[in-house]
């Protein structure tokens, strides 16, 4: 691979959709010093970006959007006009899971035959989008089906791996930048466009955003094949969510032998080679990447007569985490209909708005089935929970725990919102008609809760219990 030393010349980019990647990546490369068009075919939602107004709940999101409209950054619908007029066009269209369980390319194919008939001169096509081996052959062939000449565009794959709720920062401040492309020309584009990042010289700018990497220690850059490259975030993501399952499966043996998560998890996180991040035993992964990705990983391994059984039992350990825990309550609570629940957290983890595939929305939905009335609090979800979990008699939401808790039978946490682990524990228990909490993010120590005169059911530790819990609660849990 050539690397490159020439200064910085600013790329005309065009980034289709403007979700949680795609408009992240739009304002970041507007902030490292490129021309950005952003498009997406929701109307409203470019509308209210062009007013300044971020559609997503996300750290930094909104400085950079007010640093950068209308300088550096644009927004459009027009998908053909804003491809005409860059040099590199981005997509990071969604890739939701279909019913075969396969990756949702559709999104991805409109685009690219979009994109066909605005090709003039040379275009670079890079999936942004996490997507299965051979996505990048086939928006070549898609291409070359509409009249493309090969001569006068490359595909490479430039896989994602920000998290929401710090994807500003992991953007700016990456652990590497993948480029998957065997085009010499292609490469020569994506290190043009990188090269702030790469080169560190965007680190120096008093400006520019704190994070990890400084001009000394810049993100390494990964050149690869684009198949590699695809299955790097394939392979990336089903790691990070068997590390939860693993650590999940373990909790449950610690619970079997009254032995304790938090130890456990400490004591194997020390080892250098395993590290403790991502050992956080709990209600188990949502979101939209892990339960997607995993799937389309798994089939991908099927298509290709792998057998990668181990991604199934991932998948089946983390959905029998949520019956695990459903039954927790159960236990505690014995009966549901005319119980009334606090539930703390929406989204799927905490620092984020998104409610897709969220754990906590699962079980707010299996207590209503069950009758129980539930009370819900999220410091940022809940304008996005309301289409999933209508307000009603059943449901309803409130402004602060505490409200949510008052006449409680029950408290329970299922997102790891920093501020569900700092709460006033003598405020929180004199709201509720019980002090039982029923914990699914082991946000709390069991002495600081057993001192707080709670009963505490957790994931894989010894229950702080009084006389609110049962013989059978005490045993069952
Ligand atoms: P998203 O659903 O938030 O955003 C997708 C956007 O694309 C939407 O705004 C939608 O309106 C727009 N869109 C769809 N079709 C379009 C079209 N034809 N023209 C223009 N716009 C169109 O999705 P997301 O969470 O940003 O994820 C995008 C991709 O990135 C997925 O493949 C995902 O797996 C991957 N990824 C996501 C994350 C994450 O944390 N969300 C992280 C890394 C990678």
């Amino acid at each position: 691979m050539k690397l490159l030393t020439s200064p910085f010349t600013p790329v005309s980019i065009c980034v289709v959709g403007s979700g949680y990647v795609g408009l992240v990546a739009a304002v970041c490369f507007a902030e490292i010093g490129h021309h950005v068009v952003c498009v997406d075919n929701d109307e409203a939602k470019v509308e209210s970006l062009r007013a300044g107004k971020t559609p997503i709940f996300e750290k930094h999101l909104s400085e950079l959007l007010a640093r950068h409209l209308g300088r550096g950054l644009a927004f459009t619908t027009d998908l053909r006009t804003a491809a005409a007029e860059s040099e590199a066009i981005f997509i990071a269209v969604g890739t939701p899971q279909s019913d075969t369980g396969a990756a949702d390319l559709s999104y991805v194919e409109a685009v690219v035959s979009e994109i066909a008939s605005s090709i003039c001169g040379y275009k670079l096509i890079v999936e942004k989008s996490t997507v299965p081996v051979y996505t990048n052959e086939w928006i070549r062939r898609v291409l070359q089906r509409y009249g493309v000449s090969s001569s006068s565009f490359d595909v490479a794959s430039n896989p994602e791996f920000l998290r929401e709720g710090t994807a500003i920062v992991d953007f700016l401040h990456p652990d590497r930048i993948v480029i998957g492309t065997s085009s010499e020309r292609a490469m020569d584009v994506l290190q043009r466009i990188y090269h702030p990042l790469i080169s560190g010289s965007y680190y120096a700018l008093p400006a520019a955003l704190r994070g990890s990497c400084n001009r000394n220690s810049p993100p390494p850059l990964v050149a690869t094949s684009a198949q590699s490259a695809e299955i790097i975030k394939h392979a990336s993501n089903a790691f990070l969510a068997l590390k939860i399952s693993f650590i999940n499966a373990v909790a449950n043996l610690a619970e079997a032998v009254d032995a304790d998560i938090e130890d456990i998890a400490a004591g194997i996180g020390l080892d250098s080679r395993i590290g403790p991040r991502f050992l956080r035993a709990g209600l188990g992964y949502g979101g939209s990447c892990f339960p997607k990705d995993l799937s389309a990983f798994h089939l991908v391994a099927q298509e290709q007569g792998v057998d990668f059984q181990l991604l199934q039992e991932a998948r089946k350990i983390n959905s029998a985490q949520r019956d695990r825990f459903y039954n927790k309550i159960l236990s505690a609570l014995w009966t549901l209909r005319g119980k009334r629940i606090a539930a703390l957290g929406l989204a799927f983890k905490g620092d984020t708005d998104d409610i897709r595939e969220s754990p906590a929305i699962d079980i707010v939905r299996r207590l209503l089935d069950g009758g129980a009335s539930v009370c819900a609090y999220d410091p940022a979800a809940i304008d996005r929970s309301r289409s999933v979990l209508p307000e009603s008699p059943q449901m309803s939401y409130a402004r602060s725990t505490y409200e949510a808790a008052e006449d409680a039978d029950a408290v329970i946490i299922l997102t790891d919102w920093k501020e569900f682990a700092a709460l006033n524990l003598a405020r929180l228990k004199a709201c509720l008609r019980f002090p039982i909490v029923i914990d699914g993010r082991n946000l709390y120590s069991v002495q600081t809760m057993c001192d707080a005169g709670f009963d505490y059911i957790s994931i894989g530790r010894p229950i702080a219990a009084s006389a609110n819990l049962g013989h059978a609660e005490q045993i069952a849990v």
